[in-house]
């Protein structure tokens, strides 16, 4: 017989069978600290719940009565007793957090008959009933799928007949009315009672928490963290305690240091006669967990103790969530807490100089992707200073933001697909909410205290978020606010800091980000594990800065079409595509290499010795070409050609399918010279800066979309020649590579001939993703959506690498290109290079460097560091 169910007295802190939450309740039960005892139905269970075709066996539904059964036996409550009835929350608990995205349900065992016993042991009818119809509400949300907000409609009537405006003033017998017509209401929706034992509840609710495991949010937000679904998440069954028994009960959440910021220092917020729900859901404001000092100064002891117990436990800064019950104190959960980046950093030094961890624990203690959120611009001061605030709410999560505010999730993820800067504006906000909030720049709640859910959210993802700002009204159904006098509509511009909680009515300049302080000590620290080297992609020397600013060792590719787009270059390009004679095309490109040399002198200079591998023309021709009529005629006329001649041209560039027409190596099979001028361009500004500037530059000259050692060979003797004779002209010495970037799979096939002439291979994994999936890089966001909903995909194959297929040409490769040519330079140039998960993958099959867009280059570093230290060869 297999073991589902576990007291948490026999779990351990396998956070894989028992999910974060349950692993943490057990080891809190061996610390022997006030936890409301309960048991974990394991992650296995869930699986196999799948499995089953969502059903639970029997064994899973024995082993969960004889758990309930025991836990009574702890307790010395029984469930739907009429004296003392045990009621339980039922929790759902993956391997790591995913706050709000799936499903929970408190007050679980109430019947007609069990709240009367609730009333009796505590002496509070009121809150005996009020228990009652919370639960009904949220079983029958949750568990059955009746809207909540058929359920407030009803409150919303009876406050209306009682003539009273709060939930608070409606006394016992209201809500025991209440009740009545709940019961009515799920009896109407569903034609069967609401279940009266407890034991049909709980088991109805163990499964929903299941299926909440693959709710719309939970997918989206399992895709957005690269977590997979067969995980499953457990189920935590746990005693209720109430901190809503009246004034010396309340609940709250509090870090052991600040999540915003990292200062250590107890950081939180509580409610005095409260569930905790009413914190999380920000619908009333809490108070800062320090007054609890003065509210019940023992507890308070009791709770400061028992936190920096758990912190040095788990040497990690912690979040926990407690209830304090007529005056005696419960530890719920506790969890490592979420934290910005800027926390994380501050966290993982200051863990370092408390002695409590080593630097290379603290290089694996921050994920990579999070870095994403001090690379992006902050406001300019000077511009910050002149703008005057409008309001000032809680500073929820930090990062600057400015856009056009939008009222709907989905308004906001429109716009932001539209290419808007958006700042979603919401009463509060709930976890349907989360695609709008992933897809805008900065969050701004009414409502909603530190630990509200779209703090905790926000600063999950690095979203810049204001919270809890009481002075604002808003109306989402005409979709306006009003702050300081001033109405805003939906487009019109706001600016928020999440690091002060100001708001400002305005746009406001943002400035390019620096890597100082705990950050820089950081990067130093994780450089020293990495042994994988991480270039960027740039084509600008603006963007080849940046790219070494950020700690980029190299370029790893230089796309040079779009240099081709400048005002004063478009023109000549355009000659030369049109150009029917060789000698003409020869002119125009001509022409163009004196500016594509000053392309590369700029670059060179940026880079200073480091490699810079640049690629020969890409895209089809046919890009570079006007198509709507108005065009093509101002076009013609400024070239001095007939209208016919020029859209004649224009029809015949047509492909049919572009991205696997004649693009890449293929045109310089057509046109030589193409290859040739820019050979000759790179060969030049690197004689020239060498003889300026006195740099050893090695120029690595990489040809695209090559399939055959033939094709390859063909153009790589153009770009020798015309190299070589740049070179012997100079009378200067210099070295260059060619190389190809592997791109179509039948050139990871036959690496090892193609080998025998290149040099070095760059993966471009945006066209080996492209040509192996068969899939268009152009249209596939289309679909794929249908893909991941259906659960046949769950991450976008284009942004984090399919190992299992794609990843299995790239191993092909680097075995048959080091077979052949055991010193060949490996690296990847594909979006995927600053991706941590195919960062990981590059380590493990041995390439020599990543190379990404300069802002994710010390995502990479990190990501390369950790590969190194995780698997060290
Ligand atoms: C690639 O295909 O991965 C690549 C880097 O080239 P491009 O994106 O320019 O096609
Ligand atoms: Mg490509």
């Amino acid at each position: 017989m297999n073991k589902w169910v576990y007291m948490f007295k026999e779990a351990d802190n396998n956070k894989n069978l028992f999910g974060g939450k349950g692993a943490n309740l057990a080891e809190m039960t061996k610390l022997d600290l006030p936890i409301p005892q309960g048991f974990i139905v394991t992650t296995e269970a869930c699986t196999e719940y799948y499995k089953n075709e969502k059903t639970m066996s029997d064994e899973v539904v024995n082993q969960i009565k004889s758990s309930l059964a025991e836990l009574e036996k702890i307790s010395g409550k029984k469930f739907g007793d009429t004296e003392n009835p045990l009621l339980v929350s039922v929790r759902s608990g993956a391997r790591v957090s995913m706050p709000g995205m799936m499903d929970t349900v408190l007050n679980l065992g109430l019947t007609d008959v069990a709240v009367e016993g609730l009333a009796k042991k505590t002496g509070n009818e009121r809150f005996a009933y009020d228990s009652y119809r919370r639960f009904i509400q949220m079983f029958s949300d949750v568990v059955m799928e009746i809207p909540k907000h058929s359920f407030e409609k009803l409150i919303d009537e009876l406050k209306k007949e009682k003539n009273v405006e709060f939930d608070t003033q409606l006394d016992a017998n209201d809500l025991k009315e209440l009740v009545k017509r709940f019961k009515a209401l799920y009896q109407k929706e569903l034609n069967s009672e609401f279940p009266q034992d407890p034991e049909t509840q709980l088991l109805e609710a163990v499964k929903a928490v299941f299926r909440s495991w693959m709710n719309p949010r939970a997918i989206v937000y399992r895709r957005m963290n690269d977590f997979p679904s067969d995980w499953g998440t457990a189920v935590n069954v746990q005693m209720m305690v109430f901190g809503n028994m009246g004034d010396t009960s309340g609940t709250g959440v509090a870090f052991t240091r600040n999540p915003s910021t990292g200062e250590a220092g107890i950081y939180g917020e509580y409610l005095i006669n409260a569930q905790g729900e009413d914190v999380v859901a920000g619908i009333r404001t809490p108070n800062p967990i320090t007054q609890l000092e003065q509210d019940m100064p023992e507890v308070f002891k009791q709770f400061m103790d028992i936190s920096n117990q758990l912190e040095k436990h788990y040497r990690d800064m912690q979040d926990m969530e407690f209830t304090v019950e007529n005056g005696k104190l419960y530890f719920l959960q506790t969890r490592n807490g979420k934290r910005t980046a800027d926390a994380a950093l501050r966290i993982a030094v200051e863990l370092v100089k408390e002695g409590m961890i080593t630097e290379k624990e603290a290089v694996l203690r921050v994920e990579p992707k999070q870095l994403d959120q001090l690379l992006h611009p902050m406001f300019d001061p000077k511009a910050l200073k002149e703008a005057k605030p409008i309001g000032k709410a809680l500073p929820a999560s930090p990062g600057a933001a400015t856009g056009k505010v939008y009222f709907t999730a989905e308004d906001a993820k429109n716009a932001a697909d539209r290419g808007e800067q958006v700042i979603l504006t919401r009463l509060e906000t709930s976890p349907e909410d989360i695609e709008g909030m992933a897809a805008a720049r900065g969050i701004l709640t009414v409502r909603g205290g530190m630990t509200s859910h779209a703090a905790v959210v926000a600063r999950g993802m690095g979203t810049c978020c204001v919270s809890g700002c009481g002075e604002i009204k808003i109306n989402e159904e005409e979709k306006t606010f009003t702050l300081d006098g001033k109405t805003f509509k939906e487009g019109d511009y706001i600016s928020l800091d999440g690091s002060t909680g100001n708001i400002y009515g305005e746009q406001i300049k943002t400035v390019d980000p620096e890597i100082t302080g705990n950050f820089e000590i950081f990067m130093k620290w994780a450089d020293g594990y990495r042994t994988l080297k991480v270039r960027t992609n740039a084509d600008t020397p603006h963007d080849a800065q940046n790219g070494v600013h950020f700690g980029a060792e190299g370029i790893g590719l230089c796309r040079t079409e779009h240099m081709f787009f400048e005002e004063d270059r478009i023109l000549k390009m355009r000659k030369m595509i049109v150009a029917k004679e060789e000698e003409e095309r020869v002119k125009a490109l001509n022409d163009l290499l004196p500016m594509q040399k000053g392309d590369f002198v700029g670059i060179y200079e940026a880079m200073q010795e480091r490699p810079v591998t640049v690629r020969l023309l890409d895209p089809p021709l046919h890009e570079f070409l006007p198509h709507t009529e108005e065009d093509i005629k101002h076009l013609a006329n400024e070239m001095s050609i007939s209208f016919e001649e020029l859209n004649s041209t224009i029809e015949g560039l047509h492909e049919f399918n572009p991205m696997m027409g004649h693009r890449g190596c293929r045109l310089s099979v057509s046109y030589p010279e193409i290859a040739k001028m820019q050979s000759t361009a790179i060969i030049q500004a690197a004689l020239q800066v060498k003889k300026e500037k006195g740099y050893n530059i090695i120029p690595e000259i990489m040809i695209p979309l090559v399939g055959d050692k033939k094709e390859f060979q063909y153009v790589s003797n153009i770009v020798k020649k015309a190299a070589d004779e740049e070179i012997a002209k100079s009378g200067q010495e210099l070295k260059y590579l060619v190389g190809t970037m592997i791109e179509v799979p039948r050139a990871a096939i036959v690496a090892d001939k193609i080998a025998e002439e290149a040099e070095f291979f760059s993966f471009g994994t945006n066209d080996l993703t492209q040509m192996t999936f068969g899939f268009s890089r152009d249209d596939a966001g289309k679909f794929l959506e249908d893909y991941y909903e259906k659960g046949i995909y769950e991450s976008d194959p284009f942004a984090r690498l399919d190992q299992e297929g794609v990843g299995e040409l790239v191993k092909m490769a680097v075995e048959k290109g080091r077979a052949t040519r055991p010193n060949i330079k490996l690296g990847i140039c594909g979006e995927h290079g600053g991706d941590p998960s195919t960062v990981e993958f590059c380590y493990k099959v041995g390439l020599d460097y990543v190379s990404c867009s300069p802002f994710r280059v010390p995502i990479a570093r990190l990501a390369a560091a950790q590969a190194a230290i995780l698997y060290a060869k």
